[in-house]
């Protein structure tokens, strides 16, 4: 049986509202380190718990009044908008995706799109939570980004058992390791790992240690006002010295897996056993072009971040922000979040003059831009990579 569109986009529109009212919570509780799971919704001024048929998404605040039905506080419309405008993602990403088409090897949506969909939404739904905290804390949860690494991972695991594309496709659609940036991924991935396992150990620094002492001590005093603001002009940072603490936890990373690719990429014996391994273990190659994404994403954003702040003398781009460019590429692949990182200052540019007009001085959050910048890559991808590939290849030719 063929379900029609228009029943699919009804039940994603439903389904997106139920999701936002998620997100509402996420957003509210993750910055507050209060638990997502209990208790269940609860007014903010009287404590009074929102019984089912007052928490109805996007309706609610309507025939409430906007207001508690216990002590008439007002509720924000921001709970209703955050709810509808993640119901609009919901049927928009369905729209472009299985109406539109703009991915040209994505199957059906119930022929396996659905996977994919379901992938992208969560991913979508990451970066929407995160733009709306980092807008209002400066920060970016790492578990929030971490979700959507996740479902990266499960998505190129399992997808190439639900393919209907040949093999060389799948890289359109989801992230797919070749036995190269395989072998690359496995060696950085390990390297990551032990560059966590020597800062726990405390045999190499961890970066800004005074601003998260600072950060912990005004968490405790309760002091709920300047924990939600940058402190770092108020403590003396050597910036160069900080810089150095990460470039060296990012070392083994980074030889690791210039030595995998070396060895296992190379064409010797043990290349042509890898090279095999990645062909018959297509879950691998799925996860591996996940990994490989997380850290070309993250790598990319990290690399400005050193570079940036060396140069300014000042820290330039947050680790979130780190972290939330390699949820991307663990769930695009790593050619979005590197095109995306590069899009995100056009849209950053025009809200800087907007508040430049506007007599507004202070600094902007980045996470927002990111986001933004990586759902144009989503929906511009296949034109994005077409012109690449042409470019290239008019330049350099089809030569020997
Ligand atoms: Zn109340």
């Amino acid at each position: 049986m063929i379900i029609p569109d228009s029943i699919w986009m009804i039940f994603l529109f439903a389904l997106g509202a139920i999701v936002g009212s998620f997100l509402n919570v996420v957003v509210y509780r993750i910055p507050r380190e209060l638990s997502i799971v209990r208790p269940g919704s609860f007014c903010p001024s009287c404590r009074h718990p929102i019984v089912w048929y007052d928490n109805i998404p996007i309706l609610a605040w309507f025939y409430l009044g906007g207001k508690c039905r216990h002590c008439g506080a007002g509720f924000s419309i921001r709970y209703a908008l955050v709810e509808f405008l993640t119901a609009v993602l919901f049927v928009g990403l369905y729209w472009a995706y299985f109406r539109m088409g703009v991915r040209r090897v994505l199957p059906a949506f119930e022929q396996g799109g659905w996977l994919v969909y379901a992938g992208h939404i969560i991913l979508l739904c990451v970066l929407f939570a995160s733009s709306l905290i980092d807008g209002e804390h400066w920060i970016i949860p790492l578990s929030i980004s971490y979700t959507a690494a996740v479902a990266g991972c499960l998505l190129s695991m399992f997808w190439p058992y639900w393919q209907t594309s040949p093999e060389s496709q799948y890289w359109q659609i989801i992230p797919y390791a070749s036995a190269k940036s395989g072998a690359c991924a496995l060696g950085a991935f390990l390297g990551l790992i032990i560059g966590i396992i020597l800062l726990n150990a405390g045999l190499i620094k961890r970066s800004f240690v005074q601003l998260l002492e600072m950060e912990e001590a005004n968490r405790q005093s309760g002091d709920k006002e300047t924990s939600n603001k940058p402190v770092e002009d108020d403590i003396e940072i050597n910036i160069r010295q900080e810089m150095f603490y990460e470039i060296v936890f990012l070392m083994p990373s980074v030889v690791l897996g210039l030595i995998f690719m070396w060895i296992l990429g190379s064409d010797g014996r043990i290349g042509q056993w890898w090279q095999q391994v990645i062909v018959q273990q297509k879950w691998l190659a799925g996860l591996l072009g996940s990994v490989f994404g997380f850290m070309i994403g993250g790598g990319v954003v990290w690399a400005t971040r050193i570079l940036g702040s060396l140069s300014f003398g000042r820290e330039a781009m947050g680790l979130g922000d780190v972290h939330l460019m390699a949820a991307v590429g663990a769930v695009l692949g790593w050619v979005s979040p590197t095109i995306a990182f590069f899009v995100a200052p056009f849209f950053g540019l025009g809200w800087a003059v907007m508040r430049l007009v506007l007599h507004r001085s202070r600094e902007i959050p980045y996470g927002p831009f990111l986001s933004m910048g990586t759902v144009v890559v989503m929906l511009l991808h296949d034109p994005i990579v077409d012109y690449f590939v042409q470019y290239f290849t008019y330049n350099h030719g089809p030569g020997p």
